[in-house]
């Protein structure tokens, strides 16, 4: 195999393993991104609840009030119905007293209602909070391994970028360009082998005449469609596995 062309496969070989790095090191944070946005979601829910508890039990306070409140007018007219002179005075204080005793009950049986929902609400909240700690305690645990997670992976790539680094070096400046402006046009393969007459990058068909000057000698030959650069793997014997797949058509 031509040394330049060697050198290349070690290069595309370097610079995928480089890019499944890249894509871990950004889908890292985005995870995270995702896990804490769902926390916060959970952690406005129960603020939703608590407040709800508290309005619960503020307009509880404010019956109450208002039941006392009753209870002690009710006492005044009843001490006032006393001194009544009249019938008509009478049934007017005993009317009243009607009136706020209507109000109490319907103050009381406001409070069956707020104390019925005041049950579901703590227990809502006491699930919620339950969760919650669970969560954070689990979303800060992931955040901390992804952060030594991604550590490991830059250290991993940057080893990478050093290898490939040192590779190109080895490879002629000519090669070298050609190499850089597939790269520039977004092309991930640089290098290829034939399976079955075709070039592996493009699957065109790759004239004999070079499938043979590659097998006979190590000249730079690229694909004359896709310009990679083309590799021979040689024709091996049937083993264990079967057939080779990479076997080139003579
Ligand atoms: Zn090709």
């Amino acid at each position: 195999m031509n040394e330049d062309v060697r050198n290349l496969l070690l290069v595309q070989g370097l610079d995928d393993e480089i890019a499944v790095r890249s894509a871990e090191i950004d889908s890292l944070p985005r995870h995270i991104a995702d896990i804490r946005k769902r926390l916060h979601a959970h952690q406005s829910q129960l603020k939703t609840d608590k407040d709800a508890l508290a309005a619960n039990q503020k307009q509880m306070r404010d019956l109450e009030g208002q039941v006392a409140d009753h209870k002690q007018k009710i006492s005044r007219l009843r001490d006032q119905m006393m001194q009544a002179k009249t019938n008509e005075q009478y049934k007017a204080f005993q009317h009243e007293i009607e009136f706020h005793e209507k109000a109490i009950r319907a103050a009381e049986d406001r409070e069956i209602e707020l104390m019925e929902s005041a049950e579901a609400l703590g227990t809502n909240v006491k699930i919620a909070e339950a969760a919650l700690a669970t969560e954070e305690a689990s979303v800060k645990a992931e955040s901390t391994e992804a952060e030594k997670r991604i550590a490991l992976i830059r250290a991993e790539r940057d080893q990478l970028e050093t290898e490939r680094k040192q590779t190109l070096q080895h490879i002629t400046r000519e090669v070298r360009a050609a190499y850089d402006a597939l790269k520039a046009r977004g092309r991930r393969q640089v290098v290829a082998t034939i399976e079955a007459g075709n070039c592996t990058a493009c699957r065109m068909s790759v004239r004999l005449q070079l499938i043979q000057d590659l097998q006979l000698s190590d000249k730079l030959i690229r694909c004359e469609n896709c310009l990679v650069y083309l590799y021979a793997t040689r024709v091996t014997a049937v083993d264990e596995h079967g057939p080779s797949t990479s076997g080139i058509v003579s």
